[in-house]
Order: structure tokens, then sequence, then C-alpha cells
């Protein structure tokens, strides 16, 4: 089969690789689209842990043979990656809090990903689908189920406010989900205006760009004391001291963008946090028990009734073939995006 394989740093190539056969529990996944992550541009751009590694994990197919010990009525059905691989024995996934296992893999990072005609899966990775949802649009299932978890972590209830940081493809999740759960107000704020004209479109009521306006002094307007919630989807480091700013007495504020390591936050911020009585919550992943959680249960609702837009956030589609290409260009950042799917099946 074809495949784009990370060999190296900066080095994605699309080749021919040996077709998996499922093992002992495990399913093959004819793969139908493929969707690009940011954290699989940051495999190529800063390399990775190991090499080669087929890289993806927003994907969705049709499961088209089974290993042993599995059910055979599985051939033919719909399917997303699930891309967690917990050990569900040690003390987290005992709790349910399976992104915190102690040794987990993961598809597309720890072991082969989507980026291929054919993904093995064990069985308790593969998330059934109903047939009827297009493939494009089971792809991000995945990033949808970040935002949902990431408005658990926060205890969103419907009727509180909110300032989503960052109108990426996280962000926008967000602001569906927001708008989903009855947010009361939603204020988006990214630098780009093409992000800022598609959270609109998804459901977003007040867009601030900060290379135009002091966002601070905006939320301050229109929320006085600040938001109920506060999420930041940028891995911005002036972003996240911001997001004491604009966030009420008692308010919480959700954490999902990767920070620079190289970078530290003043000590102002744990005395304005402590002042404040605010609490910060870290997002990992997007899991609960009973495994996946209800992240992917409610995503695949919305996906079925028409409230999650999955088609507003693509911005481009490529063959699989020409995803060597687009990485060098994502990584020079000569193609401004959101979400890139591809089709591994239009070679050439
Ligand atoms: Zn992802
Ligand atoms: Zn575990």
């Amino acid at each position: 089969m074809k495949a784009a394989v990370l060999e190296n740093k900066g080095a994605l190539v699309y080749k021919d690789v040996p077709t998996p056969e499922p093992g002992p529990g495990h399913v093959r996944l004819k793969v139908k689209a493929i969707s690009i992550c940011g954290s699989d541009i940051k495999r190529f751009v800063d390399g990775h842990r190991m090499y080669p590694l087929i890289l993806g994990h927003e994907t969705s197919g049709v499961i088209d043979s089974v290993g042993s010990g599995v059910a055979e009525s599985y051939i033919g059905k719909h399917a997303a990656i699930i891309p967690l691989v917990p050990c569900f024995e040690c003390e987290q996934c005992q709790q349910g809090f399976y992104s915190a296992c102690h040794s987990y893999s993961f598809i597309g990072s720890r072991q082969s990903g989507g980026f291929a005609d054919y993904v093995d899966l064990p069985e308790q990775n593969v998330f059934v689908l109903p047939d009827e949802l297009p493939f494009e649009h089971t792809a991000l299932i995945e990033p949808s189920t970040v935002a949902r978890h990431m408005l658990a972590l926060g205890d969103f209830k419907s009727g509180q406010t909110a300032v989503v940081f960052g109108a990426g493809s996280i962000g926008l999740m967000l602001v569906q989900w927001l708008r989903i759960l009855g947010a009361e107000k939603i204020i988006v704020s990214d630098l780009l205006e093409d992000n800022l004209k598609i959270a609109v479109k998804v459901g977003a009521h007040v867009t601030l760009n900060p290379s135009k306006v002091d966002v601070i002094k905006e939320v301050q307007k229109l929320f006085g004391d600040g938001a109920d919630l506060t999420l930041e989807a940028t891995g911005v480091p002036q972003v996240l001291e911001q997001t004491l700013s604009v966030t009420r007495p008692r308010g919480k504020i959700v954490l999902a963008g990767n920070q620079p390591l190289d970078k530290s936050l003043p000590l102002t911020f744990i005395e304005n946090m402590m002042r404040r009585e605010i609490s910060l919550v870290g997002c990992f992943m997007s899991y609960s028990a009973p495994f996946p959680g209800r992240e992917w249960t409610e995503t695949i609702e919305a996906l079925s009734n028409g409230s999650l837009d999955m088609e507003t956030l693509i911005s481009h589609r490529f063959p699989l073939s020409k995803a060597p290409e687009i990485f060098e260009k994502i990584g020079a950042h000569q193609l401004a995006h959101q979400k890139i799917l591809l089709n591994p099946e239009e070679v050439g």
C-alpha cells in the first residue's frame, strides 16, 4: 500500500510500505479521509520521538478485515480512529483518566497512523459510525472531542459567557460546542480575519482582532468583570497571560494550546489568579469513562442532528500523495489553512 511516512525531521515521504494484516483482537480500516492536525505539522517541523512513522490520527474509513477474536460483523462498518491506546490497567486507567495512562500508545504518534491506504487498529480503538455521515466529516471527530472535553473540564453550563482565544480548528470547534450547549455570549479573539469570519459563521457573537483592538478592554466593555469561562487554544505566552484579565473572579480558564517550553510566566500571574480565586485547568486529549467517553458519543449525536458543522471548517482537499508538498508549504508558512483533508484514493 501507499503511505506518507515521516522518515526524519522535515522529511515526509509518500512511498510503498507493507499492507498491515490485522492481528488477534485487531481490525483493519481502509482509509477514506484523513485530516491534518497541527500536531502532525509539529512532528514534521520540530522532529519526533521515533522514525519511520506513518503520521495521522484524524481519520475515518471502512473496516475491511478483522483478526482472530473479533466479530466478522465489523466488516463493512464505517469507523473513525480513536487514537489513544491506553493500557486499561494502571491506576489512572482504572479511574477513567485514560490520557494520564502510565504506558499508553497513540495511533499516528507512537504507532502507525492514518496517512495510508490501510491502518491496523486494536478493536477498542475503532469508533463505529452511522453509514450516512460523510467520511470527510467523521475524520474531524477527534478535534471536536478535544473541544467538548475542554468544556467539560471547565464545567461549562448553559447561559454562561465565554472567551475563546484562537480560531484555529480547536477554537472553531469550541465555538460550535459553546453554541450547542447554550452559551449566553461567545467572544473569539484571533489575529487572522479569515479565521474570525469562520468563527462568526459557526456561532461566535463577537470577534476581536488583537492587532486592531485592546482585547482586554473590549471584553471588559461587554462582560464587566470578565467571562465565566476562558478557553486558551493558541499556545502563545502573551495570550496565556491575558486569560486572567478577561475572566471573572471565581471563573475558570481551560488551557489546551501547547506553549513553547523555553518560556516562563511571571509570578504576578499567580498573584492575579489567587486574588480573584480563578481556577486554571489543564486539558490533555479528549477521553473519559467509559472509553472513549461522552466527548465522542456527543460528537456523533451533534453530527447526526446537524448541529456540528464540519464542512465550514474544511479549507482544502488534496490526494494523500501530495502530503509531502503540503507539509513543506505549511512548514514554511506558505499555506494559510483551516482543516486540510487528504484522500488516499486519488493517486497523482
Ligand atoms: Zn489532532
Ligand atoms: Zn493505563
